[in-house]
């Protein structure tokens, strides 16, 4: 990565962090992947409880292997027979990995779902909640987060999924309401209650989408 780029992701994320900070979250910075999954696992205590959203980020830095082969128990949903059990389950888990569709420069992160699932373990629910998050997902304010969310992540999720919405067929947000949409709530995580619930590792790497 161009050396100018990296000082550019490294003074935003201070930037991001402190916005972190005043909103009662945990921000960190990691210079590349291996940093980042190091930084992970060192907020997952062994024998932990591990569920996950749909957290490509989380694939991508090696960490949804890392805590498949370590000493956890990670709850599979996609693997489970009784998906809603495993669901179900994955609330009163220990650790919840995330990742965000979008997030503002003063560390406002922006979730949409269609099943919900995610964004609601993002809430509540799950002990401690870490995200995954590439310097690529870093948008200025709100507006251009949820622009982010609804124009870049949601069509590229929708196409992954082989969604019927209009958006996986142009490449932007229509403000739908097709039964296969992927919008059917939207979460503005803006503070947290509860101290050391959420946390925040953003990576100098795109990651994700
Ligand atoms: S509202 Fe519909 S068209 Fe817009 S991003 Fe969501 S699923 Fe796609």
């Amino acid at each position: 990565m161009n050396e100018n780029i990296i000082k550019r992701n490294e003074l935003l994320a201070q930037k991001v962090i402190k916005g972190l900070e005043s909103r009662n979250m945990t921000g960190y910075y990691a210079a590349d992947k291996e940093e980042a999954l190091k930084k992970a696992l060192e907020l997952i205590p062994e024998g932990s409880s591990i569920a996950m959203g749909g957290a490509m980020s989380a694939h991508e830095i090696g960490l949804v292997e890392a805590v498949k082969n370590g000493n956890y128990s990670f709850i599979d949903r996609d693997a489970a027979a009784d998906k809603r059990a495993a669901m179900m389950e994955s609330y009163d888990a220990d650790i919840f990995l995330a990742s965000t569709n979008a997030m503002t420069e003063d560390g406002v992160l922006i979730n949409i779902d269609g099943n919900s699932n995610r964004v609601s373990m993002i809430a509540q629910g799950p002990k401690k909640v870490i995200f995954i998050v590439g310097m690529n997902k870093v948008c200025s304010d709100v507006d251009a987060a949820m622009k982010r969310a609804r124009n870049v992540a949601a069509p590229i999720n929708a196409q992954r999924f082989g969604l019927q919405t209009p958006c996986s067929k142009t490449g932007s947000c229509f403000n739908c309401k097709s039964p296969d949409t992927i919008c059917c709530q939207i979460l503005i995580t803006r503070y947290s209650r509860h101290a050391g619930r959420i946390h925040v590792i953003l990576v100098n790497d795109t990651l994700g989408f």
